[in-house]
């Protein structure tokens, strides 16, 4: 079966089609995909990391061409494609950069005994990924495990799978393999699957750990959030900052796992904060078509998308709240959406408690911080979170007591990553970690073998029943 994939800026225009695998394709592409992996887990560790870096470079050359492609194909605007790709070679650096830090092995050689440990690979992983940012969510799985010597079946989002596809033929040791719901169950369960890295919604992120389980595989789950980001009584936001907290919710139309979801406000100072939040969004929100350079905001990825979103904001103006619009949508067949922000609304509106994906964004006053903190954390998700305030040291105090996976300090979303940093969910927005050594160490599993210092030539020697002496 194929199916059509169409540009969300201009529905009737078709990007491409793609191939709908049945599960019975699955056990020639793994095999394959085994087969590969000898080969490839047998090559020198620096032969591996020559060949992510010259992906890198090759992802560079090929920048526009595919930020093109991914705009059309997301609705993301080209720019911030372009932003996407470099950030994915960037990072394919940084693991060949790092890589001999975490996969090398290493020893200890003393009185107590000689133990060597080698950081070996799983075999053949699994990664499937989502639409919204396919490229960089791709490498960081790619990357890594390939880095460590596995290779890598991906299984893209069927909404954006034409410019990771060429993104990761750049990679050896990786195939990608399109299909549906039963593909993917397929894919887990073949014995020679070893590991899965998946980031998505809930639904399917519980289907895809319900399978590993069966087979005891190890899952990465990277899910979705439902970020607050607190404002502390004391913050101080300049004009840009107000610019970079409008992106933080309103880039790729809202459509990011950790874009700021939820804004609480001191009480005293919400008509403040709203007045240059506006202020800013006239400044910097353009909604139109992604290629034009201009635009900041795209459509949203599918019709059923956009009803979804236009249902929410329907249910928070019945509930109360006040919708304020924040720039035009282009009138045209395309799934665009109105950014608005929401206003007066209860913590029960289906806005406030659920991730909205889209460009609706609830802003919630607050009298004390610990009722910001309590209300932030009452949550089943837990990725990311901001705090803002002019004292870095109160930010960091309360963003200690977030749940949340990864809390920026005075900014929010993409701004605020880091290479160096471990990104991943608590709570219901996953486990695993990507990016820093961290995100690495999930592709290898160490292995051990130990010689007891008491049964080497020269050792004393131990009765048949003992415990080894406690180490000093
Ligand atoms: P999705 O869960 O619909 O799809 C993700 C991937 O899973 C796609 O490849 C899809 O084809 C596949 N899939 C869908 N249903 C499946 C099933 N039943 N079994 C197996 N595979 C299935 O998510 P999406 O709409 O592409 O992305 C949006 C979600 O992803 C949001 O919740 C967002 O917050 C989350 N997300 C999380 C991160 C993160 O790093 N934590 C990053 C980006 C997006």
């Amino acid at each position: 079966m194929i199916v059509e994939r169409e540009n969300p800026a201009c529905p009737t225009e078709v990007v491409g089609t793609v191939p709908v695998n049945a599960p019975d394709a699955v056990d020639a592409v793994v095999r394959e995909a085994h087969k590969q992996f000898r080969e490839w887990s047998g090559r020198s560790l620096s032969d591996r990391l020559a060949a992510i870096r010259a992906a890198a470079t090759e992802l560079d050359v090929r920048t526009d061409a595919l930020a093109t492609l991914l705009a059309r194909e997301s609705g993301k605007p080209v720019a911030d494609c372009r932003g996407e790709i470099g950030f994915a070679a960037t990072y394919l650096r940084w693991v060949a950069d790092h890589g001999p830090e975490v996969f090398g092995a290493s020893a200890i050689d003393d009185g107590q005994g000689r133990i060597s440990m080698s950081p070996k690979p799983f075999g053949v992983i699994v990664a499937i990924t989502p639409w919204n940012a396919p490229i960089i969510l791709s490498m960081l799985k790619l990357g890594p495990a390939l880095a460590a010597g596995n290779t890598v079946v991906l299984k893209p989002s069927p909404l954006a799978p034409f410019a990771v596809a060429e993104a990761a033929a750049l990679l050896p040791g990786t195939t990608v393999l399109h299909g549906g719901p039963d593909t993917v169950q397929a894919l887990i369960a073949h014995p020679l699957v070893r590991k899965v890295a998946f980031t998505g919604g809930a639904a399917a992120g519980r289907s895809v750990a319900a399978a590993a389980g069966q087979g005891i595989k190890p899952v990465v789950l990277e899910l979705g959030g439902n970020d607050p980001a607190v404002f502390l009584d004391d913050f101080a936001l300049g004009p840009a900052d107000y610019e970079r907290l409008v992106l933080a919710s309103f880039a790729t139309a809202g459509q990011v796992c950790m874009a700021a979801k939820r804004l609480y406000v001191p009480a005293g100072r919400t008509d403040e904060f709203i007045d240059a939040y506006l202020a800013a969004a006239q400044r910097i929100l353009i909604v139109g078509d992604p290629l034009d350079e201009a635009v900041t905001m795209g459509p949203v990825v599918t019709r059923a998308a956009m009803e979804r979103i236009t249902g929410l904001v329907r249910d928070a103006r019945n509930r109360g709240g006040r919708i304020v619009p924040l720039a035009d949508a282009p009138d045209s067949d395309g799934y665009f959406l109105e950014p608005v922000l929401a206003l007066h609304l209860p913590d029960d509106a289906d806005l406030v408690r659920h991730e909205q994906f889209g460009p609706a964004v609830p802003i919630l006053s607050y009298r004390t911080e610990n009722e910001a903190l309590t209300r932030a954390n009452d949550s089943d998700l837990g990725l990311a979170a901001s705090v803002w305030s002019a004292d870095e040291d109160r930010a960091f105090a309360f963003a200690a007591q977030l749940e949340a996976g990864f809390t920026f300090i005075n900014t929010h979303n993409r701004t605020g990553m880091s290479l160096r940093a471990p990104f991943g969910g608590t709570k219901h927005s996953g486990y695993g970690r990507e990016y820093a050594e961290e995100g690495l160490r999930e592709y290898v599993q160490t292995t051990v073998a130990h010689a007891p210092g008491a049964f080497r030539a020269g050792g004393a020697g131990l009765p048949a029943r003992a415990y080894p002496p406690t180490p000093h």
